[in-house]
């Protein structure tokens, strides 16, 4: 496995693999890697000839009062992990050969950042539609694969991808979960046992959310509002929003019908966690899980 710290490694590395007639599949990371990654890791091993991975903790995609700072950095671990998972080359650049010098131009996202953490995180979105465009211009991926985990990002990207005519297909790795049901995050190393044991209020709150609706609740308000009352009464310390939101283009509904996203945020210690389910509701009623978005 090649490692890359320079944007001029990486590129040399991709262009010898271009040049031997090899498509290139790529999954950018923040590192601590876990079971999620591995998944995104496991599809673009699948999409591509020749797989790359890149470990970099964006300092413009967090806010001022944001994790930045203690976000689990742990590379050598992750290394490991690459190398074993099978990636051909990880590209893992330092903050100044990302940006060396100060950001004046910027990818600016779409509507798809409206809503959800657009709203709770100003300006995340914008680091996250700059950096993914620098590490797509960088890594040149014919395929690149992301996580529903983030199912706005994912959108955001795609939303991007389309409008800007960038040449690379997107893939969505479906949400791991540990066996309790909370989903893989790397910021979940960071929560003390009491808050590991009070995290999974998130999913069951989710799930109930679904309950709700699969019992023919067409209400979202409704919904959105049990599963805050879950949320509080499970024991998370703060809720920072619950949304059903169509998919695929993010927008508000008045009722629920046709393929939505029941997203959510909260705060257990000082731990932010992320979580959603997307759902069809067919003609009858009838709700099933659903991929976030069909292949292009
Ligand atoms: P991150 O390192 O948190 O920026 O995540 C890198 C990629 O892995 C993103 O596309 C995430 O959506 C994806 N990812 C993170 N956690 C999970 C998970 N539990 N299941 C599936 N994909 C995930």
């Amino acid at each position: 496995m090649e490692r890359c710290s320079t944007i001029l490694d990486i590129r040399r590395f991709v262009s010898g693999q271009k040049r031997a007639g090899k498509t290139v599949a790529f999954v950018p990371t923040m590192g601590a890697l876990h079971a999620g990654h591995r998944s995104c890791i496991d599809i673009a091993r699948k999409a591509g000839d020749c797989l790359v991975v890149s470990i970099f903790v964006n300092p413009t995609q967090f806010g001022p009062n944001e994790d930045v700072d203690s976000y689990p950095r742990v590379i050598d671990e992750d290394l490991a992990r690459c190398r074993e998972w099978g990636c051909d080359a990880v590209f893992s650049p330092s903050v100044p050969e990302m940006y060396p010098e100060s950001q004046t131009v910027w990818v600016e996202p779409g509507r798809a950042a409206e809503p959800l953490c657009g709203r709770t995180r100003e300006g995340h979105f914008r680091g996250v539609t700059t950096v993914v465009g620098k590490l797509f211009s960088v890594v040149e991926p014919d395929v690149a694969v992301f996580g529903q985990k983030d199912a706005q990002q994912a959108t955001v990207i795609r939303e991007m991808v389309r409008q800007l005519n960038l040449p690379v297909r997107l893939l969505v790795s479906p949400i791991v979960r540990e066996e309790d049901g909370l989903a893989f995050s790397s910021r979940n190393r960071r929560l003390t046992r009491d808050e590991r044991r009070r995290a999974v209020a998130l999913h069951h709150a989710l799930g109930h959310g679904l309950e709700i609706l699969s019992g023919g609740e067409i209400n979202p308000r409704k919904i959105c509002e049990a599963v805050i009352k879950r949320l509080n009464d499970d024991g998370v310390d703060r809720v920072e929003y619950v949304e059903l939101l169509r998919v695929p283009d993010l927008t508000g509904i008045e009722r629920v019908e046709g393929k939505v996203l029941l997203a959510a945020a909260v705060h257990v210690g000082s731990v932010r966690l992320i979580d959603n389910r997307v759902v069809q509701i067919t003609a009858d009623g009838h709700v099933s899980e659903a991929p976030l978005f069909d292949v292009d």
